[in-house]
C-alpha cells in the first residue's frame, strides 16, 4: 500500500461539497452553498458568446485585458474615490479563491504569522498553512460578530505578517464600519502587516450602508490587497472570474506567482464584462434587489422557530436554533436535509477550533418559488 505525508493532514473535504452533495441525492431545498438560482443577465451572455464569436479566444495578456481593467480602474475611482493603475495595479483573477490563494503565496512566509476573523471562509487557513505560515484565529460570537481591535492590537507580534479581513462577511452577514477601518489602520499604521481584504460581496449590502472597502483609506490602501469576484456580482458563480487590486509594489509580487499559478484568465469572458461593465447599473442596482431578497425571505420566515437579526450584507442569514435543538450543528445541517428536506451549512465549519454557536447558514439568492417553498420546511422544524 502506497502512503504519502499528506499537506493538510487535518483538512477533509469542503463543505459547499458536502452539503451541496447531500442537498442532490436527496433531493432537498439546497440553502447552503451560497449560489444564484436566478439568470445571468441576457446581454452579458450575449456579450460572451459575440467574444468567442469574434475570434477572442486566445491567450489573454498575464494582468488581464486592458479595456477591462481600464473599467474597473474607473468604477472603483466612482465607487470608492480611490484610484489604482490599470496598468500596474489590477490583476484580473479565477474568481475571489484564486485571487486570496495568489495573494497568500506571494507574501506570507514560513513562520509568518497571519491574523484571520472567525467564522472565516474555509479557503483562508488552508492557504496560509500550505504557505507554511500560522493562522492566530480571532474568534468573533454571535448574536453581532463585532471585533475589538484592542484585542485584535495585543494579538499582533513581530511576526504577524497578514490580517484578512471580509466584509460584507460570510457567513455572519455582518458589515464593517468606518470605524473598524479606522482601527484597522491605527493598528497597522507604523508595522509591515499586509492587509488582504476580501470584498467580494461589495454590492450586496442593505439598509443604505456604504461598502467601506479599504480603498478608501488612504494609508490602508497603501498596504491592501483587495479581492472582488463578478461571479457574486453578477450572480455567474460558475464562471469564476474576479479581480484583484493593490498598489504597485504588492501588486508585482502578486503577479509574480499569479503568472505561474493561471497566467491569466477566461479571455472572451473578459472582453464581455469590459464592455458590460460600461453601464453602471447593472452593479449599483444589486443592494436594492439583494434587499428585496433578503426582506421577503425573512418575512416568509417570520414566527419559525429559529431566532435572527436580519443580515447587513452578503447573501447569507444566520438561523440561531438554541430555542429548540442541543444538537451539533454538524448533525442538525445533515438531520434537517434528510428529514425536512432543507439543506444549509453549519457555522463551526468555519472555526478552528470547536465552537458550539448553534448557528446555521442559509443563502436567500434564490428565485422567490424556491425562497417560498425552503420558508413552508423552516416553519415546520421546531
Ligand atoms: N470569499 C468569500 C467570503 C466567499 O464567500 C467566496 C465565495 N465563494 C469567495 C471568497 C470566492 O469567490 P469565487 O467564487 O469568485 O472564487
Ligand atoms: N462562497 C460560497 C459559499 O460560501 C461557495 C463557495 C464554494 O462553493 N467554494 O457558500
Amino acid at each position: 500500500m502506497n502512503s504519502i505525508e499528506s499537506k493538510l493532514p487535518h483538512v477533509g473535504t469542503t463543505i459547499f461539497t458536502i452539503m451541496s452533495g447531500l442537498a442532490n441525492e436527496t433531493g432537498a431545498i439546497n440553502l447552503s452553498q451560497g449560489f444564484p438560482s436566478f439568470e445571468v443577465s441576457r446581454e452579458l451572455i450575449e456579450l460572451y458568446h459575440q467574444a468567442m464569436m469574434n475570434n477572442h479566444n486566445q491567450y489573454a495578456p498575464m494582468p488581464g485585458l486592458l479595456p477591462l481593467r481600464e473599467e474597473l480602474s474607473k468604477k472603483t475611482e466612482k465607487v470608492h474615490g480611490a484610484y489604482y493603475n490599470p496598468e500596474s495595479e489590477i490583476t484580473i483573477t479565477a474568481g475571489g479563491t484564486q485571487a486570496l490563494y495568489t495573494a497568500i503565496t506571494a507574501f506570507v512566509n514560513k513562520g509568518d504569522e497571519v491574523i484571520i476573523f472567525e467564522p472565516a471562509y474555509d479557503s483562508y487557513k488552508p492557504a496560509i498553512e500550505l504557505a507554511g505560515g500560522i493562522v492566530k484565529p480571532y474568534s468573533l460570537t454571535p448574536p453581532d460578530y463585532r471585533i475589538n481591535w484592542e484585542e485584535v492590537k495585543q494579538m499582533i507580534t513581530s511576526k504577524t505578517k497578514m490580517i484578512m479581513i471580509n466584509t460584507p462577511h460570510n457567513p455572519s452577514g455582518t458589515i464593517l464600519t468606518a470605524y473598524d477601518l479606522e482601527q484597522l489602520d491605527a493598528i497597522t499604521r507604523d508595522t509591515n502587516i499586509i492587509v488582504l481584504s476580501d470584498e467580494v460581496y461589495e454590492h450586496i449590502i442593505f439598509d443604505g450602508e456604504i461598502h467601506q472597502s479599504v480603498a478608501r483609506f488612504e494609508n490602508l490602501k497603501n498596504r491592501s490587497v483587495i479581492v472582488y469576484s463578478f461571479g457574486k456580482t453578477f450572480h455567474a458563480t460558475g464562471w469564476k472570474t474576479g479581480y484583484c487590486l493593490a498598489p504597485e509594489y504588492l501588486m508585482k509580487e502578486f503577479r509574480k506567482v499569479h503568472q505561474f499559478l493561471v497566467f491569466s484568465v477566461n479571455t472572451p469572458l473578459q472582453v464581455a464584462l469590459a464592455a458590460y461593465l460600461k453601464n453602471e447599473e447593472h452593479y449599483l442596482n444589486l443592494p436594492s434587489f439583494y434587499q428585496a431578497k433578503r426582506d421577503y425571505f425573512l418575512s416568509l420566515i417570520e414566527g419559525c422557530s429559529f431566532a435572527f437579526t436580519p443580515c447587513k450584507g452578503s447573501y447569507f442569514q444566520l438561523l440561531d436554533y438554541s430555542s429548540f435543538s442541543n444538537e451539533k450543528d454538524t448533525d442538525l445541517a445533515i438531520r434537517l436535509t434528510k428529514e425536512f428536506g432543507i439543506a444549509s451549512i453549519p457555522v463551526s465549519v468555519f472555526y478552528s477550533s470547536p465552537v458550539d454557536t448553534k448557528m446555521l447558514r442559509f443563502c436567500f439568492a434564490k428565485d422567490n418559488v424556491t425562497l417560498e417553498k425552503a420558508a413552508e420546511k423552516i416553519h415546520r422544524i421546531k
